[in-house]
């Protein structure tokens, strides 16, 4: 990986580095555009063509349901599917942590104000397929939304070579009650979603992770239909930061986690020790060549990249700047700079925190910002499939206490059915 001094980039340099997956060119989204059109207008005829070009699979149907995931969940051995359990149980648990009730507050004497929680109906789950299937994904969005309550959950996920799901998807669809999963990847499972073909139906919000045409889809949908989405969770990124007490063999071992995940993932290395850059460099090399997906972490580390800093603060104001997915704190010293961090998805302290603990199954959601949208988002948890309605009631004494101001308010906007509104109550209390 290519190695940049800190000190000598400047403010446009740092620009330039921290921009990933730029669609320049706009091919992705003119793609995208195209299948979304033709799932729009020919709906299941349109994502079994697309089946056929991507994935290479020719369907009959468009989902499998209760017999066939009780019959694939059948496949996997007992080790699996305890392993899957605790990725299970842990989650369950972190997400029932966020189950919050609030108070009633009296605002003005005889007004109160108050919050209530409700599940959004229809959720549509995208779990990614294509190069590796996630059933860790399906876990992080199935378990949040059945805490949550939801009536409705769609999933989609591509097809595999056989025309089915595999067998963890199916279990984990067991695990969760979930009793069909359709048949759909990519973009064109986003536009079912969003807009409803003759088997899938339409949801209110769209969940998951994806590769850039489902990223791109779910960011034009958003635009154009009532569907929302989480957010905008494209190809995967983390960024390390290493001091002296940093170990190398871990933190090449982090950093080679992330480039298998796709070619256009991306690693950075933030480090302010150029013995541990350098050991880590040469670890990188020898982790490489063993791993099985040894051809597209090369490419990824082709988009990948080094920073040696000063210290632990420079590190944080470029961490900051790139507002990473993934930030792992590869030091002892953590402590020192969690309060520092201002724009990440998930963060992961000490030399003993794997990334890979996040992703499967110490409880934190795996469904994280990239591309700098952790700027602005956070990852998927309860709250992303929960609205919030506020309620209002008022008294007689209430809109005796707070009416004459909102008469006044609205008679300064010039809205005086706004006013008569309140004065009307306020002449029918006096009568
Ligand atoms: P995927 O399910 O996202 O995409 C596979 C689908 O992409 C295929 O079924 C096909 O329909 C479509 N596709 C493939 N080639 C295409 C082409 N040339 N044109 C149009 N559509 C095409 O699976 P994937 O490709 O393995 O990607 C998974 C992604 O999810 C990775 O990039 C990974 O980094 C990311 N990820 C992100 C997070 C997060 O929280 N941000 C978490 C897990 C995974």
């Amino acid at each position: 990986m290519k190695t940049y001094n800190y000190k000598d980039l400047s403010k446009a340099d740092i620009q330039k580095l921290i921009q990933r997956n730029a669609d320049a060119a706009n091919t992705i989204r003119e793609k995208v555009e195209q299948i979304i059109a033709d799932v729009r207008i020919s709906g299941d005829e349109a994502l079994k063509s697309y089946a056929q070009k991507f994935d290479q699979v020719s369907l009959n149907s468009l989902f499998i349901g209760k017999e066939e995931i009780t019959k694939q969940a059948n496949t996997i051995s007992a080790e699996v599917k305890d392993a899957i359990k605790v990725a299970y149980a842990n989650i369950k648990k972190f997400h029932e942590t966020q189950i919050h009730k609030e108070e009633k507050t009296e605002t003005t004497t005889g007004v109160s104000c108050w919050r209530e929680v409700r599940a959004i109906e229809r959720v549509g789950l995208y779990i990614p397929g294509g190069t590796a299937v996630l059933p860790s994904t399906f876990l992080m969005l199935g378990i949040p939304a059945k805490i949550a309550g939801c009536k409705e959950i769609v999933v989609c996920s591509p097809p595999q070579k056989d025309g089915n799901v595999n067998g963890y998807l199916a279990f984990v669809a067991e695990l969760l009650g979930i009793e069909k999963i359709y048949l759909a990847g990519g973009a064109q499972a986003v536009a079912a979603m969003a807009y409803g073909t003759e088997s899938i139906p339409k949801v209110d919000k769209i969940f998951g992770p994806g590769n850039q045409y489902v990223t791109m889809a779910k960011t034009l949908v958003q635009s154009t239909t009532n569907t929302a989405i989480d957010m905008p969770a494209g190809p995967s990124e983390v960024l390390v930061i290493a001091d002296e007490t940093a170990n190398p063999v871990f933190v090449a071992a982090d950093l080679l986690a992330q480039a298998e995940h796709g070619i256009d993932s991306q690693v950075v290395l933030v480090g302010s020790s150029l013995r541990i850059i350098e050991e880590t460099q040469t670890e990188l090399q020898k982790q490489l060549v063993v791993l099985p997906r040894k051809d597209i972490a090369a490419k990824a580390l082709e988009n990948s990249y080094v920073v040696l800093v000063d210290d632990l603060n420079q590190a944080m104001t470029f961490s900051n700047e790139y507002a990473p997915e993934h930030l792992i704190l590869a030091t002892d010293n953590w402590q020192q700079i969690t309060d520092k961090i201002i724009n990440a998805g998930s963060v992961f302290a000490g030399n003993l925190t794997p990334e890979s603990a996040g992703d499967y199954a110490s409880g934190t959601n795996h469904t994280l910002p990239t591309s700098t949208y952790a700027r602005s988002y956070s990852g998927v948890s309860l709250d992303s499939f929960i609205k919030k309605i506020t309620f209002q009631h008022i008294s007689e004494s209430g809109i005796k206490n707070l009416g004459p101001s909102i008469e006044i308010l609205a008679e300064i906007e010039g809205l005086h059915a706004h006013k008569n509104a309140v004065s009307v109550r306020l002449a029918g209390i006096k009568e």
